[in-house]
C-alpha cells in the first residue's frame, strides 16, 4: 500500500470539498487516514482461504451454522461503510470441519477491502467451498449501506440482503428450510 499517495490524494480530497489542509483539526487527517487504510484495506481471497485451517472430525454430517458474524466492510461505489451481519451454514464432507472463529476470519478478512455486498457474500462462500468442499455452504448477509442511509433514497435503517446457497442447501429444500430457521431462531426481536 502507498501510504505517500492515500496521504496526497485525502490532501487534495479535503481540498476540493473546500476545506483547508492546513487546519489544526485536520492537518494529520491524510496521516491517519493512510495508517487506517493498512488496516481496514488488507484483505484478500487468498489470506482468507489460509486462515481457515482444517480439522478433521469423524462422522459430523450435520448443519453446522455460525450467524450473527458482525462485518464492516466499505461500498466501492461511494466509499462509505456498510455494516451488518454474515450467518454461514455448512454441512461439512469427509468430516472436514474447521473452528466457528475461523468462520468469522474469513468474513472479517474479505471484508477488508472496497466491496459490493454481492460479491462480498460469494466469496465467503467460494473461499468455504474451496477449502472444506462441504457437502452445502449458505452464506446470508445482512447489511445496512450508509451510502443508501446518508445521501440518495435516505432510507435510514433499510436492510440489504443477499444470499449464495451452494450444493444440497441448493438442491434440497427442506435442509435450505432447515438452515434458515435456525438461523432466525433465537432471534431478538
Ligand atoms: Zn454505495
Amino acid at each position: 500500500m502507498d501510504e505517500e499517495k492515500i496521504k496526497k490524494a485525502v490532501r487534495l480530497f479535503l481540498e476540493g470539498i473546500g476545506e483547508n489542509p492546513e487546519r489544526e483539526g485536520i492537518k494529520d487527517t491524510p496521516l491517519r487516514v493512510a495508517r487506517m487504510c493498512k488496516e481496514i484495506f488488507g484483505g484478500n481471497k487468498e489470506k482468507a482461504k489460509l486462515a481457515l485451517t482444517t480439522l478433521k472430525e469423524e462422522k459430523h454430517d450435520e448443519i453446522i451454522l455460525l450467524k450473527d458474524i458482525p462485518l464492516y466492510s466499505l461500498c466501492e461505489h461511494h466509499l462509505l461503510p456498510f455494516l451488518g451481519k454474515a450467518h454461514i451454514a455448512y454441512i461439512p464432507r469427509g468430516g472436514r470441519v474447521t473452528g466457528l472463529s475461523k468462520l468469522a476470519r474469513v468474513v472479517d478478512i474479505l471484508s477488508k477491502k472496497i466491496q459490493v455486498q454481492e460479491r462480498l457474500t460469494t466469496q465467503i462462500a467460494d473461499v468455504i467451498n474451496e477449502v472444506l468442499q462441504p457437502r452445502g455452504v449458505m452464506v446470508i448477509i445482512e447489511a445496512e449501506h450508509l451510502c443508501m442511509s446518508m445521501r440518495g433514497i435516505k432510507k435510514p435503517g433499510a436492510t440489504t440482503v443477499t444470499s449464495v446457497v451452494r450444493g444440497i442447501f441448493r438442491e434440497n429444500p427442506a435442509t435450505r428450510a432447515e438452515a434458515m430457521s435456525l438461523i432466525q431462531s433465537a432471534r431478538k426481536p
